[in-house]
Formats: C-alpha cells, sequence, structure tokens
C-alpha cells in the first residue's frame, strides 16, 4: 500500500466564489523528505494545506495519504492517518497551559510518557520554564513555538508547516528548522510554507511553487531558483516589496 511518495495530490480544485483558490494542483511529497511550498501572498499555499489537512474538502481532485485518499474526509480522520499541521494564524487554547496544550495532542496511551514527552518538546522550543503558564500570556513568538511543538506530539508522519518562523526570533527560529532536520531524520516528513528563501533554499530537497492557484515551477531548489517563471511570479515581487 505505500510507494515512496508519502503524499498525492492530483488535479486539485478548490473556488471561493468566483474565484479558483487551487487550479487543477499536482504534486507529491516523498516520504522522509522536507519540501518546500513557495508562492506570493494569495497564490493558495493555505488553502492547499486546508484542502490536503481536510479543514475543508477540495471541490475536485485526488489526495492520497499512505496509499489511501483521504480528499473529503475530516481533519481528525487525517490527522489520525498522521497528518497534522500547523495554522498560519495561531490556534493554541488560551485557557490552557502550554503543558495542557501538549497534553490535548497526546495519543492518549501512557499519561506518564506522554507528559515526559511533551516537557522534552516544550525544552526543545525553549518554553520550559513557561511549561505551567497559560497559553494566552504568551508572546506571538512564543506561542507559534508551542504550536510548533504540539504539533510534533503525537509523533506524526507528515507534518504541515505554515509560516512556523513568522514573529519568532531568529535564535529560536534556527532551532526550530534543526528541529525539522532532527525530526526528519527520525522519520517525519515536512511540508513547509515559508518566505525566506535562503531558509528554504538550504532545508528543503524540493520546492514546489505557486501562483494564481496553479503550480508553476517545482524541482529541486537551485532548479526552481533560475526558474523564469517563478523569478517573475515571486522573486520579482519579493524584490519589490523590499524596495517599497
Ligand atoms: P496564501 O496562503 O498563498 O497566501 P491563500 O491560500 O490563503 O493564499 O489564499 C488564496 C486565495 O484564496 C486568496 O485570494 C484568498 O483571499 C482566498 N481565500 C482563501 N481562503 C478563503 C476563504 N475561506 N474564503 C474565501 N476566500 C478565501
Ligand atoms: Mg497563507
Amino acid at each position: 500500500m505505500t510507494g515512496p511518495d508519502i503524499l498525492q495530490v492530483r488535479h486539485v480544485f478548490k473556488a471561493f466564489g468566483g474565484l479558483q483558490a487551487l487550479s487543477d494542483v499536482s504534486f507529491s511529497v516523498p516520504r522522509r523528505g522536507i519540501v518546500g511550498l513557495i508562492g506570493p501572498n494569495g497564490s493558495g499555499k493555505t488553502t492547499l494545506f486546508n484542502a490536503v489537512s481536510g479543514f475543508f474538502p477540495p471541490d475536485r481532485g485526488e489526495i492520497v495519504l499512505d496509499g489511501r485518499p483521504i480528499a473529503g474526509r475530516p481533519a481528525w480522520t487525517v490527522a489520525r492517518r498522521g497528518l497534522v499541521r500547523t495554522f498560519q494564524v495561531i490556534r493554541v487554547f488560551g485557557q490552557m497551559t502550554a503543558l495542557e496544550n501538549m497534553l490535548v495532542a497526546a495519543p492518549g496511551l501512557d499519561a506518564r510518557a506522554e507528559k515526559e514527552r511533551a516537557l522534552a518538546l516544550l525544552g526543545r522550543v525553549g518554553l520550559s520554564r513557561h511549561a505551567n503558564e497559560y497559553a494566552a500570556d504568551f508572546s506571538y513568538g512564543m506561542t507559534k513555538l508551542l504550536e510548533f511543538a504540539r504539533v510534533l506530539m503525537p509523533g506524526p508522519s507528515l507534518v504541515l508547516l505554515d509560516e512556523p518562523a513568522a514573529g519568532v526570533n531568529p535564535r529560536m527560529r534556527e532551532t526550530l528548522w534543526s528541529i525539522v532536520r532532527e525530526s526528519r531524520e527520525a522519520g517525519t516528513t515536512f511540508v513547509i510554507i515559508e518566505h525566506d528563501m535562503n531558509v528554504m533554499m538550504t532545508l528543503c530537497e524540493r520546492l514546489t511553487v505557486l501562483n494564481y492557484g496553479e503550480v508553476i515551477a517545482e524541482g529541486a531548489p537551485e532548479e526552481v531558483r533560475r526558474n523564469k517563471d517563478v523569478v517573475e511570479a515571486y522573486f520579482g515581487k519579493t524584490a519589490e516589496r523590499a524596495e517599497r
């Protein structure tokens, strides 16, 4: 049942009213890979994560996780099959402590082992001292780190990260990317949305580029960076923005 790809997205479409947010999107994610998803704002990156993670169904198309179709399955079913994601707009339980937020994501097997794992992960993202503080009192960056730690809590096989480093301080950003690398070594696959091209070039083996809901390029980072359409659609705009 398992092929070389842990995830295959085939001909996925999603419209919001008259807006075609995803148009015939196909891409695949190799097992134990780190794949980057890039594209200008509004190009459909988050929408693709939403469709893949079961947040809403695609209008058309196939999504295959570990050899099993998941398109249209609800998020909790998809999560139980090992696919979890973070949100661009943070979602943690403010009225719970950091530790409680972690335990909510635990598979519910051995309470003691889970608490240990939760504390170890919180330590990894530099939140040990804050384990018993309410998430509502966390800074934006701390909340992002908590969300990142929480997504790893159930020991997922595929993790979708939607701009996980945005608002996180530079030192913790480095830590975050090292945790991604380590988790990959331990067998986890990642798809990452991140605007920092230097990070994407070094972290990812493969990049998929979206523009107006369509895949305009896919391949090794160096190859993608030299692609003329990508330079125009993405780097052109990024440079423009930086000049303003
Ligand atoms: P990205 O993450 O690449 O910045 P999004 O996937 O968030 O882009 O958005 C793609 C397009 O779809 C945008 O034009 C956005 O306004 C629109 N869109 C996304 N989600 C919704 C929604 N729930 N309802 C209506 N339009 C949406
Ligand atoms: Mg987005």
